[in-house]
């Protein structure tokens, strides 16, 4: 049954290569500068299937069994269209752009070192006859690692001024996972690619794994009140898990929000003390003004006013010292002192 449907995705792969992502790139006289059409059209084509899956099956759950009920979705658009320029340009147009050449520099590097081509899983006797185990490895190696990444993104002022965007939505939707600095895409993706391959995943791997992830997300940030049971909620991220993590700040219990960082796996909460169970959804998003202003803006303004306070945090001293910060009028982080709890 798998082989058949693998068999079906590559007669599909082929078919929009040849008749579609050839020709466009011809009359575009780009020949293979941005990549072999077959990637192109595998890339695109994954895309796709993924918000195919948004719109068929996540979309639904908010209209069936909504978590929070709306009066309109009007803070949701930018969301959706944030998804289609991030996955069917952004994203793609940085994998052929970036990521490969990082990859192939990263492979020469370790090559000129001496480390094994198969990475830290050729010190794991006998791995190559259980691919299963293999990829399982990967896969909580490279959550682990987003684990932390995720913590340091609200704990460094100049990372936050990137992630904040994501946080500053009120409608946390299906589509949300795409409100993303497209220059922490590139941070991002950039850190986990070294984890993999220092790991020694190979870039096929690596794309399920990604797609993997970004699908738990996608229906980690869906409006639903569907929950898969106290043991599922111990090991993998849950809707109602990750919109704890986007609740807006509650000065009477000031260190609440600071909660839910993982992923796909719940259990790095569970093991570093983050983890919050068991709170009734609360209003979500940012209390400060100039990050919660992005709900007033298009997809590109929004990316443009986070690359300002970024800069602004870089820039200044303040946006190196972890610590929880907001941004002034013009785009500095000013340190949050709360009185009342720690932190
Ligand atoms: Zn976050
Ligand atoms: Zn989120």
């Amino acid at each position: 049954m798998f082989d058949v449907l693998v068999q079906w995705w590559w007669l599909a792969v082929d078919a929009f290569s040849t008749h579609a992502v050839g020709p466009a790139l011809a009359f575009l006289h780009l020949g293979n500068a941005i990549g072999e059409p077959e990637d192109i059209a595998d890339a695109l084509l994954t895309a796709a299937l993924q918000i195919a899956i948004i719109a068929c099956v996540f979309r639904p759950l908010e209209f069936f069994a909504p978590a929070e009920n709306w009066q309109d979705r009007k803070l949701t658009r930018v969301d959706w269209r944030s998804t289609l320029a991030l996955m069917l340009g952004v994203s793609p147009l940085f994998a052929f752009l970036v990521l490969s050449p990082f990859a192939q520099a990263f492979s020469h590097a370790a090559a000129w070192a001496g480390l094994p081509d198969e990475g830290l899983l050729h010190y794991f006797p006998h791995i190559e006859a259980h691919p299963y185990l293999a990829f399982g490895l990967y896969y909580a190696a490279n959550d682990l690692a987003y684990y932390w990444m995720h913590r340091a993104q609200h704990a460094i002022p100049w990372w936050w001024a990137l992630h904040s965007m994501h946080h500053s939505q009120r409608q946390v939707n299906c589509w949300g996972n795409a409100r993303v600095s497209w220059l922490d895409v590139v941070i991002e993706s950039c850190l986990l690619a070294t984890v993999g391959l220092v790991m020694g995943v190979n870039a096929g791997q690596f794309a399920v794994l990604v797609m993997l992830a970004e699908l738990v997300q996608n229906l980690a940030h869906t409006n639903t009140r569907i929950g898969f049971g106290k043991v599922v909620d111990r090991l993998i991220i849950t809707p109602r898990f990750h919109r704890l993590h986007h609740m807006l700040v509650d000065p009477s219990r000031p260190g609440l929000h600071d909660c839910n960082y993982g992923q796909v796996l719940a259990i790095w909460d569970n093991l570093f003390g983050t983890a919050l169970y068991n709170e009734p959804p609360r209003p979500n998003g940012v209390g400060d003004p100039t990050v919660d202003a992005d709900n007033g803006r298009g997809v590109l303004a929004m990316q443009w006013y986070t690359l300002r306070r970024f800069w602004g945090a870089f820039t200044s001293r303040a946006g190196w010292k972890p610590q929880e910060a907001t941004f002034d009028t013009n785009y500095r982080p000013v340190p949050l002192v709360r009185s009342g709890g720690a932190h």
